[in-house]
């Protein structure tokens, strides 16, 4: 088993960005507010728009299904 191990956690700012299919308008639209979240320094809202994003793609649970 291997584990992946983060060289350094950065504290403060999000660093995952989820980047959505193209196709998506929705992301689309997410990912333009995110960018002007970013100009803005609104780190809150560009981790909301993240959320977002990922959540609009998330694999369906099998836990879900009983
Ligand atoms: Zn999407």
């Amino acid at each position: 088993m291997t584990m992946a191990v983060d060289p350094m956690i950065k504290l403060g700012f999000p660093i995952e960005k989820p980047e959505p299919p193209k196709d998506c308008k929705v992301c689309r639209a997410l990912v333009a507010q995110r960018e002007t979240a970013v100009e803005l320094g609104d780190l809150a809202k560009v981790t909301d728009c993240n959320v977002e994003i990922r959540n609009h793609h998330r694999p369906p649970r099998l836990l879900a299904a009983q």
